[in-house]
């Protein structure tokens, strides 16, 4: 399992679809890409191998943006299939986001979602976590930062998130506990990935998460990198 993502000048695709190919090593069932493409967020992900995600990908989505995240999935939540695959929708449509580990806590959280009207369509407890930091984005008029350090600290588990907010797309915010979590820091342009192989031959210029630190990756911004549980404004 692992993620990769990516925020620049450059095309996404190409970035995080070899990165994917460079965490192949770490195990996965499924994989999957989301990318803005200037309008829009195109979203593919399929059970199976990252070859098998490149050749639907070839068919279903234009593959152009420069912001794009990527995942690889071990399912612990849900059977490995399309659905369960990552990326994850909010139920907006404009949060997208990808996930490793485990949200312990992710039923009693997805109760109180559905209760508030949200509506699943995977079995994962990952979209779980996304419709709670819309929620919490929504409700508390909070930017995508603090929204998604309020949801983590309602969290149980582990994790490294990455995800991304299609009415602000130059941010990319990412967080760590327990599964690891690298950010590239090139020249007007950022990498994300569960180690530094994905981005290597673009910068040698590394961050390398704590447990329980988050990161507003933004672009012609340095990186804000925050504790998830400190009581100020992200
Ligand atoms: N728990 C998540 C799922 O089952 C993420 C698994 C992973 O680490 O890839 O979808």
């Amino acid at each position: 399992c692992g993620i990769v993502g990516y925020i620049g000048k450059k095309e996404a695709y190409p970035i995080v679809l070899n990165g994917l190919k460079r965490l192949e090593y770490r195990g996965y069932d499924s994989a999957g890409i989301a990318l803005y493409d200037g309008t829009d967020i195109q979203l593919c992900k399929t059970q199976g191998k990252v070859a098998s995600l490149e050749e639907k990908a070839e068919s279903e989505i234009s593959r152009k943006g420069s912001l794009g995240i990527g995942h690889t999935r071990w399912a612990t939540h849900g059977v490995p299939n399309d659905v369960n695959s990552h990326p994850h929708y909010s139920n907006s449509g404009d949060l997208v986001i990808i996930h490793n580990g485990i949200i312990e806590n992710y039923d009693s959280l997805k109760k109180e979602l559905k209760k508030r009207g949200y509506i699943f369509h995977s079995d994962t407890d990952t979209e779980v976590l996304v419709n709670l930091i819309e929620d919490i984005q929504i409700n508390e008029k909070v930017k995508l930062g603090k929204a998604v350090q309020i949801a983590l600290n309602q969290v149980v588990g582990a994790y490294a998130i990455a995800l991304f907010d299609k009415k602000k797309p130059d941010e990319i915010v990412v967080a760590k506990l327990g599964s690891p979590l690298a950010i590239g820091i090139g020249d007007d342009e950022f990498f994300v990935a569960s180690d530094a192989s994905p981005f290597i031959e673009f910068t040698n210029n590394a961050i390398y998460l704590e447990d329980e630190e988050m990161a507003i990756i933004r672009l012609g911004r340095d990186v804000k990198v925050r504790k998830i549980k400190d009581d100020k404004l992200v």
